[in-house]
């Protein structure tokens, strides 16, 4: 590892850090802590620290509520900002009383079907694509989905306002020890993009919820409201989290092969159909909201059906244009409201299982798909992503492959959750129904 307990204990002190906030998932992906003092430390290194795991979402339930957190040392950081003391962060595994890995921690289920993944003899590396809009918010404070921005993609500044406000990110998360390869202005009015390089999952899965989290905090320093809504506006592009997938064995990536097709392995091909066979079973996990299938929709840039292409943006995935080492899948499905935990879970093992049954993808697509028809689809045998949360939530609950991957635990709790959502969604009356039927009927 990195750091031992003992070079946390000599960092906290030199930088005078005076909270530790103790970071853990939910269910959801949403980002918990304990903040303990400097004093606390440890005991918390110790594994000794506690929380009341029947408050957490989808945790448990009163009478067994205890929980200890056990923290990644290598994941600790100085936050480079301070208000009133520095603060620094811990990220941990839950664990039970009985010192068992919790089953319903995410990241217990990723590292679990990462240590699958090692068997095999492979390292799963993944680069996050975050994308998410900055809008103004109200005289209370409260956020809107109003932005004066008119800059479309890669337009520079004096159109972009958010520029300022994403150069200063950009430092903050580069300060953290993020990477960052890129960023730009995305293709709708107020849309961003900020990528930072590739790293081994549980990793990626770490970096995406502490950049969530930055973005966030950042935004609000400049007055804006950053939100990773997948589809905040209707008619324009939405927020994708596309996931950018390659395996490694020897620290060469497996997924180039200059020789074959398209200079890409056979693994790769492997990998891909099976990302593909349970790409519909996973979306109730990688497009987790009512809004997320407002985004899966003809026309902008996020796929509907489940296609793969060597250059095409419309299909679920594709294989962009680098070559050995950088030789990658790009799984465009996922949206940035998903836990990544469980969606780099249920994506690895989905090809981890095409890898295994040498499952291949079929012919790719050169054609928009959002241009073919529905009748030629079907002729195709090509399959469509769910339409809406109701036909997730269905394929999901059939899929013994999900359950198996995600443990009954979580399997049920999100489930459940979900279901909720979706009733209540339901039931509610849209303004689109008012302007659509009130005058009308
Ligand atoms: N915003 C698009 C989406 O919803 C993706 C645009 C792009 O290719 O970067 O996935
Ligand atoms: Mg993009
Ligand atoms: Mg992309």
């Amino acid at each position: 590892g990195r750091y031992t307990k003992q070079d946390i204990i000599d960092l906290v002190r030199e930088n005078d850090v005076q909270f530790i906030r103790l970071q853990f998932s939910d269910l959801f992906g949403a980002m918990k802590n304990v903040a303990i003092t400097a004093r606390q430390l440890e005991k918390a290194l110790d594994n000794k620290c506690t929380f009341d795991g029947s408050s957490v979402d989808g945790f448990v339930r009163i009478e067994e509520s205890d929980m200890y957190l056990y923290p990644d040392l290598d994941s600790f950081l100085i936050f480079p900002w301070s208000s009133g003391g520095r603060v620094a962060r811990l990220i941990c595994d839950v664990y039970g009383q009985d010192g068992m890995p919790f089953e319903g921690d995410p990241r217990n289920i990723l590292k679990r079907v990462m240590r699958e993944c090692k068997k095999m003899g492979y390292k799963f590396n993944v680069g996050p694509e975050c994308e998410f809009f900055l809008f103004h918010t109200d005289e209370e404070g409260q956020p809107t989905t109003l932005s004066h921005e008119k800059a479309g993609y890669f337009d520079v500044a004096p159109l972009d306002l958010g520029e300022s406000a994403r150069r200063d990110m950009i430092l903050n998360l580069e300060e953290m020890g993020f990477e960052i390869e890129a960023s730009h202005h995305e293709v709708a009015p107020a849309q961003h993009e900020i990528d930072f390089k590739y790293d081994n999952a549980l990793r990626t899965a770490d970096n995406i919820l502490t950049f969530k989290f930055v973005v966030k905090y950042i935004a609000k320093r400049h007055g804006l409201y950053a939100s990773f809504m997948p589809k905040p506006i209707t008619g324009v592009d939405g927020s994708g989290m596309h996931l950018n997938m390659s395996l490694w064995k020897d620290g060469k990536n497996i997924f180039a092969d200059s020789k074959n097709h398209i200079g890409v392995s056979d693994e790769a091909f492997y990998f891909m159909a099976g990302v593909m066979k349970h790409a519909r079973e996973m979306s109730l996990i990688t497009n987790p909201l009512v809004n997320s299938y407002k985004r899966i929709v003809p026309g902008y840039e996020a796929p509907v059906d489940v296609t793969w292409s060597p250059a095409n943006r419309s299909p679920l995935i594709r294989v962009p244009a680098a070559r050995g080492s950088g030789t990658r899948l790009e799984f465009r499905s996922p949206d940035p409201a998903a836990n990544p935990y469980l969606a780099l879970a249920v994506s690895l093992a989905s090809g981890l299982e095409g890898i295994r049954g040498k499952l291949t993808p079929g012919k790719g697509t050169s054609k928009n798909q959002y241009e073919m028809a529905e009748g030629e689809k079907k002729e195709a045998g090509i399959m469509m992503l769910p339409r809406d949360l109701k036909e997730a939530l269905d394929i999901f609950e059939n899929s013994d492959f999900i359950r198996k991957t995600l443990g009954n635990h979580i399997f049920t709790k999100y489930y459940e959750a979900k279901k909720k959502e979706w009733e209540s969604y339901q039931k509610f009356v849209s303004q689109w129904e008012i302007d659509e039927y009130l005058y009308k009927i």
